[in-house]
């Protein structure tokens, strides 16, 4: 049981509010990492959630949902008008932070209003915060939305005792010991911790009748052709076109694959609003017609492209019915569709992983067949590689991954994490 409280803060909280129009609200808890690394702490972690509740809420109704919310879920929503939210998320979050933190320059778009209304947002959070703080409280604020807020938080806290801060930054010139950063008369901790899933959670999906029925449908439809699956939010970091164009090359390269394999691209829709994202999506199109314009026959479609968001039962078949699952991140921070695919997996069907060198999970996930995206001739024969490989060695493969989701999982995450700063240092795995 750890004591004291601990503020969970992100940009959106993790609950969904659909406005039924009669004066009513419908609350849904998403699922995700975060949310699910937390939940099984919450018995013996007293958590608050702050964040934005992702939809414009009419004034009249701001009091309602916020007691509901706090009512039924201990989360505290922080109000944002449409323009500043959008100028604050698709702007200076999404068009300048993301691209600049994967490391793409040349994506960044910027407009003179952005970072302000980045210091604005920052800023409404910390007045709906320091209020709510008590002595020994800690205080974990989550990603690149809110960059600015332990700062400002630490200095509008100076009077309270003994509060802890999850600070991510980055200094030169500061004095390090083996672990830790000294700056300004404090220890930081600096440690990365990776998150995982709930395997269990995909095992028990996937073993559902609902999802059994829909891969037996699944079965029937690409009967005798291999199935290649690609989960991918429709980003510039995923790596899309490069994929395309090396699955392009493998269809035409001797010996003839078509009619043997279908890829099937889910493409998540995201920042739909921006622009980079509108030209991605154009050219990840574009380039689905060329493949199969080029290698289409009147029996087979080589990309089976979707648009959309899908259902967890009908992504767990998926994952299931799959032969080889891509991932080809050109940056990624972890990458959970590896990890959910190899959940989804078992010692019979024991598919195949291929994933780039650029994805976090290459170095969590030992077993993986690497590649470099950039890299077309090699990454097309990689594919072939992977088409082919014996069933001993997908078998090998899938127990050494699979070792790793069953043990990494995000209540570990959590657990680690909290516990660190409990401690005030890292602790060692058999201390958990
Ligand atoms: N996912 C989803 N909707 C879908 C299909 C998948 O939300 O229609 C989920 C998928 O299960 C995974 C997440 O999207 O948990 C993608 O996470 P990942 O770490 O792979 O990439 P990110 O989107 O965070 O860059």
């Amino acid at each position: 049981h750890f004591e004291g409280r601990v503020l969970v803060i992100a940009n959106r909280l993790p609950i969904t509010i659909k406005d039924t129009k009669d004066g009513n609200f419908e609350y849904n808890i998403s699922s995700g990492g975060l949310v699910s690394g937390l939940r099984s702490l919450a018995k013996a972690v007293d958590f608050k959630w702050f964040g934005w509740p992702g939809i414009d809420i009419h004034r009249n109704d701001k009091d309602k949902v916020g007691r509901d919310l706090q009512d039924k879920f201990h989360a505290y929503p922080i109000f944002l008008n449409e323009q500043l939210a959008q100028a604050h998320y698709n702007g200076f979050s999404n068009s300048v932070l993301w691209p600049l933190l994967h490391r793409m320059p040349e994506k960044v778009r910027a407009e003179e209003s952005w970072p302000m209304a980045y210091r604005e947002v920052n800023e409404i959070f910390a007045d709906n915060i320091v209020p709510m703080v008590e002595d020994d409280d800690l205080i974990w604020v989550h990603d690149y939305h809110l960059l600015l807020l332990p700062g400002i938080l630490r200095e509008r806290l100076a009077k309270k005792k003994n509060v802890k801060i999850v600070l991510q930054i980055v200094l030169d010139g500061v004095s390090r010991s083996p672990s830790d950063l000294h700056w300004g008369g404090r220890k930081v901790i600096v440690h990365g911790f990776s998150i995982g899933i709930e395997p269990e959670d995909f095992r028990q999906r996937t073993e559902s009748e609902c999802v059994k029925r829909e891969l037996a449908n699944l079965k029937d439809s690409f009967k005798g052709q291999k199935i290649i699956l690609v989960v991918d939010r429709l980003d510039y970091i995923k790596g899309i076109p490069q994929k395309l164009m090396a699955f392009d090359r493998f269809l035409a390269e001797p010996p003839d694959w078509v009619d043997k394999v279908c890829l099937i691209q889910l493409a998540i829709p995201t920042r739909a609003e921006v622009d980079t994202y509108k030209k991605l999506r154009e050219e990840v199109e574009a380039l689905v017609g060329h493949v199969n314009g080029k290698h289409g026959t009147f029996s087979s479609t080589p990309i089976h492209y979707f648009y959309r968001s899908i259902k967890p039962e009908q992504l767990c078949a998926l994952y299931a019915a799959a032969d080889v699952c891509i991932i080809s991140s050109i940056r990624d921070g972890l990458n959970m569709v590896s990890y959910e695919y190899v959940a989804c997996q078992n010692q019979d069907t024991a598919e195949v992983l291929l994933m780039s060198y650029y994805a976090g999970a290459v170095k969590t996930l030992p077993s993986t067949v690497v590649v470099n995206p950039w890299d077309i001739p090699r990454f097309s024969n990689t594919i072939e590689d992977a088409l082919e490989m014996s069933a001993e060695e997908r078998r090998r493969r899938y127990r050494q991954n699979v070792d790793i989701v069953d043990r990494c999982t995000s209540v570990r995450w959590g657990t680690m994490f909290l516990n660190t700063l409990y401690k005030g240092r890292v602790p060692e795995p058999e201390e958990l």
